[in-house]
């Protein structure tokens, strides 16, 4: 009889705690009505007390409405409202911005495995609009790839601006890093001129032509967000760039006796720092 209580007990409390919780974040349509604090890391944790970005600012403007991605740390949202300004005295008609964090932050139902803590920001290629959007344009207009389709320069698309609004953004005391396709880190490095300590923080990923990514560091006196380990030093226009234009970057080449990887586990509640099960519980 214990035996079956206790099944039926195991049973009983499995699914909950198995189950993937990024359904539950994706489901929270509203922010916790807590402090703001970011909780984890970026792509293990959650966000308490976010802040909405909102839709149409002075020099921004968000898109995808649909997916209510145009949450962040406040921390975030002050520095889109910096970077949208400085953008526009650099002559862009403002930010189009893509995916920050769900209101509640946490692991996504589709795309992005970070953008948890509302600490990340996606800003497309594509320069804003003078006009102001309709929802409806928001979800169908497209960002641009400023890459030529064998991705190993910059197109015709990509301009001064685009060099000077990464430097902004990279100069900001905030940001820790911008990820952008790794054609686009070796334009900056062969373009600007002596004043290269911001490359530092443009790092080299897959992807990245049509939008860049923009992370910062957790903010500061918070306990319990974690940082990732800075960049390494030096401008980056070295070797480790020159890696991701290789044959072996570029065409990699599955090695047969290499032990199978394991599919990626979903995350689930326990994977999450504790306070997360109080920002999905909080009002
Ligand atoms: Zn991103």
């Amino acid at each position: 009889m214990r035996a079956i209580v206790l099944v039926l007990a195991i049973c009983l409390a499995w699914p909950a705690s198995a189950e993937a919780v990024k359904y539950r974040f994706g489901a929270a349509k509203q922010a916790s009505s807590q402090q703001a604090e970011s909780h984890g890391s970026y792509a293990k944790g959650c966000l308490a007390g976010g802040a909405e970005l909102a839709v149409t600012g002075d020099s921004w403007q968000a898109m995808r409405l649909s997916r209510n991605r145009n949450w962040g740390h406040p921390e975030l949202i002050a520095f889109i409202g910096r970077l949208g300004t400085k953008a526009q005295s650099i002559g862009w008609d403002g930010l189009l911005v893509g995916d920050l964090s769900q209101p509640r932050g946490g692991p996504m139902t589709s795309g992005h495995q970070s953008h948890q803590i509302g600490l990340d920001a996606d800003i497309w290629m594509r320069p804003g609009y003078a006009k102001k959007l309709t929802r409806n344009e928001r979800e169908n207009i497209g960002s641009f790839t400023v890459t030529t389709g064998d991705h190993m320069a910059v197109n015709n698309r990509w301009t001064d601006s685009h060099g000077q609004v990464l430097k902004a953004a990279a100069s900001d005391p905030a940001v820790a890093r911008i990820f952008v396709h790794a054609a686009i880190k070796d334009q900056l490095c062969q373009t600007v001129g002596d004043d290269r300590g911001w490359l530092r923080k443009i790092r080299p990923w897959w992807g990245h032509n049509a939008h860049f990514h923009v992370r910062l560091s957790c903010p500061a006196g918070t306990v319990g967000c974690f940082d990732q380990a800075p960049p390494p030093a030096g401008d980056g226009c070295d070797a480790t760039l020159s890696w991701w234009f290789s044959d072996e970057a570029r065409n990699p080449k599955p090695d047969p006796n290499a032990p199978k990887k394991p599919a990626r586990r979903q995350l689930v509640l326990a994977d999450l720092p504790q306070a997360c099960e109080g920002v999905l519980a909080a009002q």
